[in-house]
């Protein structure tokens, strides 16, 4: 027995399942031409214990780790889901760890406990929706040179600047937003959670992109926005740190969701391969396409050993950021060749809406951008490397 593959996380696979085939599936087509899933479904997810899996119980959560977040992506995924399904319905992963994080540490903010009253028990609970703004209109990747200003006015902080391209920004109550309250650099980046509805925060249209169509993403932009000082998660100027210690879990859900969708894809193709008869045989008989189905699945079981050693590792707290990097980056390459092969094995259905496959192969393009682009991925490794 594996680590993932104990009798709990049979059940939390199971119980992820049985949700998606009667709450998901029969409507995600529909959610896909709505540019984003209902609300509802947050508290649906939330009731049968889905949405707080990886958060502990005293804020709300339904306990587990990181691998029981991995399992639930998996499953999502591996039944027929998609990742900007994962994106739309679990932002939260992204959006309140710092805030959890920071719960109780004392600080000025007096924020922990309160923000997690707040902002992460109605999270949790499905019935709030947050996002996470790092990502300006002038750069994503250059983290510690955002450009947010939140200068501080008494018991406020002044917010002026812009966000892009960010996941759920569309439907959030709020958004943990980072803000530069210092100096030029890294340590000059606080965390803010700033509530939808405020004078000076716009929310802009619904972005319209190339995959993750059920997942909403916004512009958004702050003009002079009065944040209470208590709205500022841990102490001021630590967000830098805050951001860059959740990025591995950030990760290893983008790594997932990419094995995760390439194994769909090797399910797809063999269902496809066995049905579809050329030259009156089926596919599935010919050695060239047997070979191909083998080379696909065996690239995808090899990224998914990869990354759940890596994860495993993370979860009890001995993985480098260089290994989350290179499983990030592996899973991602193999997602791109599984679900490009498995669309041309699928031929001219494989590029019609009506085929699963097609949706694979535009969700699965944001994987090498998204928290922390391929090429930042292999920055991180040369420099672990002591390039
Ligand atoms: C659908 C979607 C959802 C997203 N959701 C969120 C979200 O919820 N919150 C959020 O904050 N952001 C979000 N993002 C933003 C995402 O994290 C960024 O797009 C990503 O980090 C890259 O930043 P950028 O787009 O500004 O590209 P840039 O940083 O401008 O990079 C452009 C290109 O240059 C490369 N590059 C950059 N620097 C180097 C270097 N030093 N050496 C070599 N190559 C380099 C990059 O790899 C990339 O290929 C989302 C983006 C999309 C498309």
């Amino acid at each position: 027995m594996t680590t993932i593959n104990t009798p709990e996380r049979r059940q939390l696979r199971e119980l992820t399942r049985t949700f998606m085939t009667k709450e998901v599936l029969p409507h995600l087509d529909d959610w896909e031409r709505a540019g984003e899933v209902p609300r509802e479904l947050h508290a649906t997810a939330a009731k049968v214990g889905l949405l707080g899996i990886g958060f502990p119980e005293e804020v709300g959560g339904s306990g587990g780790d990181l691998l029981d977040s991995v399992v639930v992506t998996e499953e999502i995924i591996r039944s027929g889901g998609s990742s900007g399904l994962v994106a739309a319905l679990f932002t939260h992963g992204i959006a309140l760890p710092h805030l959890v994080a920071a719960a109780g540490t004392g600080t000025e903010s007096a924020a922990g406990d309160d923000l997690v009253e707040r902002y992460v028990r109605p999270t949790l609970a499905g019935t709030m929706i947050g996002a996470l703004a790092v990502t300006e209109p002038g750069g994503g990747s250059d983290v510690a040179g955002l450009r947010t200003t939140a200068r501080r006015d008494g018991d406020h902080y002044l917010v002026n600047g812009a966000k892009a391209y960010i996941t759920s920004g569309h439907r959030a109550d709020f958004v943990t937003t980072a803000v530069r309250t210092g100096g030029p650099d890294a340590g000059g980046v606080s965390l803010l959670v700033i509530e939808k509805g405020l004078p000076g925060f716009t929310v802009g249209r619904r972005m319209e992109k190339l995959g993750w169509h059920c997942s909403d993403t916004a512009e958004l932009s702050f003009a002079d926005v009065r944040v209470p000082v208590g709205n500022r998660v841990g102490a001021e100027n630590t967000g830098f740190f805050a951001i860059m210690q959740n990025f591995a879990a950030e990760r290893i859900s983008l790594a997932t969701q990419a094995y995760a969708t390439a194994q769909r894809c090797v399910e797809l193709a063999l269902g496809w391969c066995r049905d579809r008869e050329t030259f009156g045989r089926p596919l599935a008989s010919r050695q060239l396409v047997r070979h191909r189905l083998a080379e696909l699945h065996t690239r995808a079981e090899a990224a998914r050993s990869y990354v759940l050693d890596v994860a495993t590792r993370v979860t009890a707290g001995e993985a480098e950021m260089t290994e989350v990097a290179m499983a990030k980056n592996t899973a991602v390459a193999a997602c791109a060749e599984v679900v490009d092969a498995a669309l041309q094995l699928h031929g001219g259905f494989g590029y019609l809406r009506d085929a699963e496959v097609e949706r694979h192969y535009r969700d699965q393009r944001i994987l090498g951008i998204g928290g922390g682009t391929t090429e930042i991925m292999n920055e991180i490794i040369a420099k672990g490397m002591g390039l």
